[in-house]
């Protein structure tokens, strides 16, 4: 039937023009951003056992990892930094990282002036908070192997 498309296009338009409005107001009001939204990194350094697994796992070399062995000749970390300009946000490096240590922040507001800014040390901006104190247990190799044996 002639028109057939425009009464469809025109009934749509009418339907939204009634709907309620999506419209957020940023920035007065902070978008409210799904959680897999991949925004800045968060390094809970307690629960980091230097074990390099995130800076294996990065395609671009971005981490930059710095550890020495305490008096029980266990890995502590000394510095952790990102070079965040290479950074593809591929996310392979918090999904390798057995203790959760490494987290995406939902910080998007990062855009600087000079492009070595984006560049985070995640080590020395953390701030320490009691939910980070007890590093978490890696999951171990041989402890799933015996299980399914
Ligand atoms: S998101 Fe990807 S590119 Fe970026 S640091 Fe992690 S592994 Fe590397
Ligand atoms: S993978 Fe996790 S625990 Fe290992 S060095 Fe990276 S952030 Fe630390």
């Amino acid at each position: 039937m002639f028109g057939q498309g425009l009464i469809k296009g025109l009934s749509i338009t009418l339907k939204h023009l009634f709907d309620k409005k999506l419209t957020e107001e940023y920035p007065e009001v902070k978008p409210n951003l799904p959680d897999s939204f991949k925004g800045s990194f968060m390094l809970k350094v307690p629960k980091c056992i230097a074990c390099g697994l995130c800076a294996n796992a990065c395609p671009n070399n971005v981490i930059k990892i710095e550890s020495e062995k305490d008096e029980n000749n266990k890995k502590k970390l000394t510095g952790y930094k990102m070079m965040a300009e290479r950074c593809l946000y591929c996310g392979f490096c918090v999904e390798a990282c057995p203790t959760k240590a490494l987290l995406w922040t939902k910080e998007f507001e990062n855009a600087v002036y000079i492009r070595e800014m984006v560049n985070l040390d995640l080590f020395s901006s953390y701030v320490p908070s009691p939910d980070d104190e007890k590093p978490a247990k890696p999951k171990k190799q041989d402890e799933e192997t015996a299980q399914a044996s």
